[in-house]
């Protein structure tokens, strides 16, 4: 079935799916308990630790392995709202994952919330960033690294090389470009969350980078597991197959980002002449390879994505997250489209195995849809 919502999750890797399956049935014991057995669990949990602090250019002790980037978030905000000072604000990018959105108001209220500038396509303005820095006005940042409604990429690199002069912790949400994109570099970035299930690895598995010098971090209350920052027995079935998805992707897979690339967009070409007057959103931006947000020109997102199903083409109305929250999506409220517009997008996102044969047949289905969701359509149905 042609599968076009990767950015809501993806189908277990086969390499991913063997590790698991291989700890399940010879490394199941509990690490901390103290036999030989439960060693050799603790042993091969270090090496996925060490693992993936190569794979993101880090250090292992700032490693947390949890359930994905949800917790990871929510533990982030609860530590920061703990030891920043009471007066300090975060500045906040506003395209961010509901989970961003949701927790920093939770944990700081809006009225100590920066929300950033962004530009009409939702990428942070880097010099008023700089300028809120420089000023002190902002004592901590979340950029996420790559939207998962747009696709566009955010120059989280700069953001935490500003962050970084200031002393200022940097929240850098990498879940959609992790397994999409090189991950090297984001071990240098401060604090990073991701989950295993956006790139090809099981759900309830993720991970957190503490920023470097942290004291008295505690996701969660327990044992001593995970250098004591997060207590509860540690899930390493499901920490081995996110290695093992990780390892694959960044090995095998995203050195082919640049031809990927040319997939998106000969789609976008072949959408905007099948269903006249649809609008890419975020266009003109740098946007990862497999994500298109599509404007189209009549019918409701949800009339369209119910009868792409029917042909068998899975896609989206929009961050997977927010289905069936009230209101229009606050990442393309804040690219400037109004409620009606909002709710006339689209978002396709592809996978690794999708083939150029594969985004022409979603367009083709896109037009065959067309009529049927046409105002037209629904004048003859009432
Ligand atoms: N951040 C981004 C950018 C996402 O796309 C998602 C999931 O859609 C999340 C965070 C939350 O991930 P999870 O549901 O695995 O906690």
């Amino acid at each position: 079935m042609p599968y076009f919502d990767h950015n809501a999750t993806t189908p277990l890797a086969p390499i991913a799916r063997e590790a698991w399956l291989r700890a399940q049935d010879e490394a199941w014991h509990n690490p901390s308990s103290p036999t030989r057995a439960a060693a050799r669990v603790r042993i091969r949990l270090d090496a996925a630790r060490e693992r993936l602090a190569i794979l993101l250019g880090g250090e292992p002790k700032r490693l947390v392995f949890n359930s994905g980037a949800t917790e990871g978030v929510n533990a982030v905000f609860a530590y920061w709202a703990a030891t920043l000072p009471p007066a300090a604000r975060v500045g906040v990018n506003p395209t961010e994952h509901p989970c961003v959105l949701e927790a920093v108001r939770a944990h700081f209220g809006e009225a100590r919330i920066t929300w950033l500038a962004v530009t009409r396509d939702g990428v942070v303005v880097l010099e008023k960033l700089a300028a809120l820095l420089a000023a002190g006005d902002v004592a901590a940042v979340a950029v996420m690294a790559a939207n998962n409604e747009t696709g566009v990429l955010q120059p989280w690199t700069q953001v935490a090389a500003f962050c970084r002069r200031v002393r200022a912790p940097f929240l850098c949400d990498a879940t959609q470009w992790l397994g999409k994109l090189p991950g090297s570099g984001l071990g240098a970035a401060g604090w990073i969350v991701g989950s295993a299930h956006k790139f090809g690895g099981p759900k309830g598995a993720g991970f957190l980078q503490i920023a470097p010098d942290v004291d008295g971090f505690h996701a969660q209350l327990g044992g001593a597991q995970e250098h004591g920052h997060r207590g509860g027995t540690e899930n390493y079935p499901g920490i081995a197959a996110l290695l093992a998805a990780l390892t694959e992707a960044e090995t095998t897979k995203v050195l082919f980002e640049t031809e990927r690339l040319r997939g998106r967009e000969g789609f976008e070409h072949a959408i905007c002449a099948a269903v006249p007057g649809t609008r890419v959103v975020a266009a003109e931006a740098e946007r990862l390879w497999n994500t298109v947000s599509l404007l189209l020109p009549h019918g409701e997102n949800v009339r369209w994505v119910a009868r792409l199903d029917k042909q068998d083409f899975q896609v989206s109305t929009g961050s997977a997250c927010a289905t069936g929250k009230a209101g229009p999506s606050p990442v393309l409220a804040a690219l400037g489209l109004a409620p009606d517009e909002a709710k006339r997008v689209v978002r396709v996102s592809a996978g690794w195995d999708t083939t150029g044969a594969g985004w022409a047949a979603l367009a083709a289905a896109f037009a065959t849809a067309a009529p049927e969701v046409s105002p037209a359509a629904n004048v003859v149905k009432s």
